[in-house]
């Protein structure tokens, strides 16, 4: 018998085998593959019209694991097309390092077993009403968008519709952006369920991943709370799905295998036939657009905890601030700060930049310090002591030979959190203060200062959008936004949600035991529109404005976007290689090609960038045609093409 088995490997169609095993659809299987043997899938067609003359190989061995369900093969298939990546690497991404995984004896389960101690969930009557409409047609494919501010309760009421559907026997899966996997989130879990859910992201050791796929794929695993990876687990028994902070960027995967995980956990729950659960303060363009368009269903929670409401905010013109030089807080805020202090308020200064200082430059002989391997300038970290590239990791020291004579001498322009951290410092000399980025909350000590921020043990924060990420400190309540401005650069045209998103996220932050609490915004730019706009207490008057924008200008979600990346080591030939590649592509694609136009970031991990932008109407058609042309065109060696579906980062 002849089978069709597709491997984990850049290949988009499946190899043809001979077998005298009796296979379906759906079955593991090891095959020689060139020199090796490799792991396999019966998939559910053949490659289409082959004129290839293999000498037809033979199937080693069934391997016994459940079978891969054909709705996830039908799953894959899509998401292959989709996202214009081959359906070999569309299944890398449901094996585990390109294998499967055979059932460990019971026991190693256990701690993810139901127990008999579940705490009962009190919801309040509005959560009630959101529950219930959350589970209207909860037997098939729909989307239901739960909308509430910080602190109204949203994680109870999609742990009561996930507890009434493990209780049916099915399985669930909360995917949450990678930042968002606290403990303090799984404490609330464990309190709630009584038993242990399966934690998914990269950071997982080798054996746990092996003791989670292969639970999940015999169904003796119930909940997984993963980062965009656990989309690809082989559920055996998926019914429900949750995608939490729906809104977060951090959700498209833009390396490697480029992909969206929170519209592709729409198409697998679509494919499953199941249910699936958006969660957001305030929903994405994309998500507002189909409530809108009545392809979602909404419910809504509106009183938060203690009956809290949002904090005030209030605009601080630094036009008429005076500020000294290197300084960057105003003296009416340092006031301000001042009266929160003495009321025991936790404070807050937010500046989305980590480091010291953005830009060094050399007062003799004007070089600025720079990435060799981009074009970009290298960020100072003072108490790491060195400069670094936040793009590809080059790290160098502050040291270096002038050109006019001895040593460069350095001044720093610009701020980043260890600087304000500073100037924090000399302003309020007697209070504690920590820093609260990346560099300060990846280790192990992180959990010692969440601890110490929450007993308010810490009065003053500096942090980066980090600090917007479901934490939860009950004492903050002020907050002051450094440099509104800076938050609004970007090569990006989701800039204005961007800031909308940040600010309901920093606000949600604060006031969350009833105090009354206020955002501060620093900004030197007069038309404060856009703060008044983003500060609404109705989000939808700003996304309805936002909406019609891109309407007007066919953006999406109006329009479908493809980026195409073009890499390469010298800069005249990929220049005119994407032209002949452009010129290529133009006629037989569905869409018009814009570009090429060098990328913002010009040269990046030592390779110079070109892109094109492909815009269609929303249809396959786009990539399909895509698809079509573009492994006809052959790139001379050491070009690069990277195709992205739907982009969210310009740079
Ligand atoms: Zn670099
Ligand atoms: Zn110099």
């Amino acid at each position: 018998m002849k089978v069709p088995i597709l491997l984990p490997n850049i290949f988009n169609h499946p190899f043809t085998y001979d077998s005298d095993l009796n296979l379906k659809i759906g079955d593991y299987v090891i095959v020689p593959f060139g020199k090796s043997k490799i792991t396999g899938v019966v998939w559910d067609e053949f490659e289409k019209k082959t004129n290839k003359n293999f000498a037809i190989k033979k199937v080693l061995k069934k391997i016994e694991v459940p079978s891969l369900k054909k709705k996830i093969i039908k799953f894959l298939n899509w998401f292959s097309e989709y996202n214009m990546i081959p359906k070999g690497m569309a299944l890398k991404l449901l094996l585990l390092s390109s294998n499967v995984i055979e059932k460990f004896p019971n026991e190693i389960y256990e701690k993810f077993k139901i127990e008999i101690k579940i705490n009962k969930i009190e919801l309040s009557k509005e959560q009630k009403n959101c529950l219930k409409s959350m589970n209207v047609s909860n037997q098939k494919f729909r989307v239901h968008v739960l909308q509430g501010t910080t602190g109204s309760g949203k994680t109870m009421v999609y742990f009561e519709a996930l507890k009434q559907i493990i209780n049916k026997g099915f399985q669930g899966l909360i995917l949450l952006p990678e930042i968002g996997l606290t403990g303090q989130f799984q404490k609330k879990f464990i309190e709630l369920f009584g038993f242990e859910p399966a934690i998914w992201h990269s950071g997982v050791t080798k054996k746990n991943k092996e003791i989670i796929w292969s639970g999940i794929a015999n169904n003796e695993i119930k909940v997984v709370i993963g980062a965009r990876s656990s989309l690809f687990l082989p559920f055996k028994k998926l019914g429900l799905i949750i995608v939490d902070e729906e809104h977060d960027q951090s959700f498209k995967q833009d390396e490697g295998v480029i992909y969206n995980a929170r519209d592709m956990a729409i198409s697998r729950a679509s494919f499953e036939n199941i249910p699936v659960n958006l969660i957001t303060a305030v929903p994405s363009i994309e998500t507002y657009d189909n409530i809108k368009k009545g392809k979602y269903s909404l419910s809504k929670l509106d009183q938060r905890y203690k009956n809290a409401s949002l904090p005030n905010y209030e605009i601080i013109n630094l036009n008429n601030a005076k500020l000294k030089t290197q300084s960057w807080i105003s003296k009416e805020i340092i006031e301000k700060v001042n009266l929160h202090l003495e009321r025991k308020d936790q404070v807050l200064f937010f500046l989305n930049r980590r480091g010291f200082s953005p830009h060094v430059l050399c007062k003799k002989c004007f070089s600025s310090y720079s990435c060799p391997n981009c074009s970009i300038n290298l960020v100072y970290h003072k108490y790491k002591q060195n400069l670094l590239c936040h793009y590809c990791g080059y790290k160098t020291l502050l040291d270096r030979n002038c050109i006019k004579e001895g040593k460069c001498d350095f001044a720093f322009s610009g701020p980043g959190v260890e600087r304000i951290s500073e100037e924090v410092k000399k302003n309020f000399p007697t209070k504690k203060t920590a820093i609260f980025s990346s560099d300060t909350m990846n280790k192990k000590s992180s959990l010692e200062i969440l601890d110490k921020i929450i007993n308010n043990e810490i009065q003053i924060l500096v942090g980066t959008q980090l600090i917007s990420k479901g934490f939860h400190f009950p004492n903050l309540n002020c907050i002051v936004v450094v440099d509104i401005d800076l938050s609004s650069q970007g090569h990006d045209l989701r800039g204005a949600e961007k800031n909308l998103q940040l600010y309901h996220q920093l606000s949600g932050r604060a006031g969350r035991t009833g105090k009354p609490a206020t955002v501060y915004f620093q900004t030197y730019n007069l038309n404060t529109k856009m703060i008044s706009d983003i500060t609404n207490k109705d989000p939808d008057i700003f996304l309805d404005k936002e909406l019609e924008i891109r309407r007007q200008n066919n953006l999406p979600p109006f329009q479908r976007f493809v980026a195409l990346i073009i890499t390469g080591s010298n800069e005249r030939d990929l220049e005119k290689e994407a032209f002949k590649f452009k010129n290529f592509i133009e006629k037989s694609i569905e869409g018009k090609v814009l570009g090429p136009v060098n990328a913002p970031i010009f040269r990046l991990k030592k390779k110079f960038r070109v892109r094109l932008l492909v815009r269609g109407q929303k249809s396959l058609k786009v990539q399909n045609s895509l698809a079509k042309i573009i492994p006809k065109f052959k790139f001379p060696s050491g070009m690069k093409l990277t195709v992205d579906v739907d982009p969210i980062n310009f740079n």
